[in-house]
């Protein structure tokens, strides 16, 4: 099946493959990405073939669309997110995903650069666009998952949230600061405080927004409905048992490890329509049941290092279990 703009809106997972440039400091010694499409369009269904310079072993992947080196994050916006936005005004959750291990291109994807806005600066200017008038309101949120806890980046102190469950089971963040975004400047001006304290949270650890989820949500609100869209930056996926952590590392990657290995078991079982999705297995997939599988569509964007063949490998089997 081919697919199209307007059907990705009504797929409730889809699995994409996201593979970055290569770096001037790898540009020099490989010449050849270690992944590259075999049959379809970049925008539709594909077929991915993973290849090892160095020992020639390949294998092939099915996966619902590829973005390559020469596609830019406004290409993904276009025909991956945009079509979730009118859904919103009628009440339906969405979330996307960007997986993968550090230095894949995850941040650049969600939240870009000065010069190349990502996802979340383009849905939110796409929302508001719609939200124009009084019959609707739009606010946002942006946190951090990090050992399974959850801290506010919007709020002076990055102070932890309370995950608290309601009457059905959901998890809801107490006390989530909310706050109401009417223009670009407004967002701008809020988000860049959050991406700063992302950079800058818990004093002493170096570079943890790469080992912390962090998880961004537009909210719209009319007279009628709420519909909400979650845009995450996961935790880097690396094969953490490689790297010989110890201490608090150990503690972070067992973590890290246990909330993606829960995340894979949810997709997975969206995946294969099962009845029953294991909700349960991570404080992260317990938040986001509401925006996970029902009537939500996800997104999960598998990002690639083109000069990293074994992480690829991992990345696309944690990504698209059942694939
Ligand atoms: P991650 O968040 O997965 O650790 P980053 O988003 O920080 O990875 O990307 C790693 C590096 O690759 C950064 O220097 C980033 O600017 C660069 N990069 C990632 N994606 C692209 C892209 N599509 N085009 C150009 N540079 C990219
Ligand atoms: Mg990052």
């Amino acid at each position: 099946a081919t697919a199209t703009t307007a059907s990705s809106s009504a797929q409730p997972l889809r699995i994409l493959l996201r593979v970055r440039p290569f770096l001037p400091s790898e540009a020099a010694s490989f010449c050849v990405p270690c992944v590259s499409l075999v049959d379809g369009y970049p925008g539709s269904e594909v077929t991915v073939k993973l290849k090892d310079q160095y020992t020639s072993r390949s294998e092939h992947y099915n996966l619902d669309a590829f973005f390559g080196q020469e596609n830019s994050v406004s290409e993904i916006f276009d025909r991956e997110v945009s079509p979730l936005i009118p859904g919103m005004f009628e009440g339906t959750n969405a979330t996307v995903f960007a997986y993968g291990a550090t230095g894949s291109g995850k941040t650049f994807t969600m939240q870009g650069t000065e010069d190349c806005p990502g996802l979340i600066p383009l849905a939110v200017s796409a929302i508001l666009a719609r939200c124009t008038g009084t019959w609707c309101s739009m606010d946002i949120s942006y946190y951090e998952v990090y050992m399974e806890r959850c801290y506010d980046l919007l709020e002076p102190k990055a102070k932890e949230i309370m995950a608290l469950e309601d009457k059905d089971g959901n998890l809801q963040l107490k006390g989530l600061c909310w706050t109401p975004v009417r223009s670009m400047e407004e967002f701008e001006e809020l988000y860049s405080i959050g991406v700063q304290r992302r950079k800058v949270a818990h004093t002493g650890l170096n570079d943890v927004s790469s080992r912390s989820h962090a998880v961004f949500s537009v909210r719209v609100s009319t007279s009628v409905v709420k519909g909400k869209l979650n845009l995450i930056d996961l935790a880097g996926s690396e094969d953490n048992r490689r790297t010989m952590n110890q201490g608090i590392r150990l503690q972070e990657s067992s973590k890290i490890n246990q909330s993606l290995l829960a995340l894979s078991n949810v997709i997975s079982a969206l995946n294969k329509n099962e009845r029953k999705i294991p909700y349960r297995g991570s404080k992260l997939t317990r938040i986001l049941q509401d925006s996970l599988g029902g009537s939500s569509c996800a997104v999960m964007i598998a990002c690639l290092n083109p000069a990293e063949y074994q992480e690829a490998v991992n990345t696309i089997c944690l990504a698209a279990p059942s694939r």
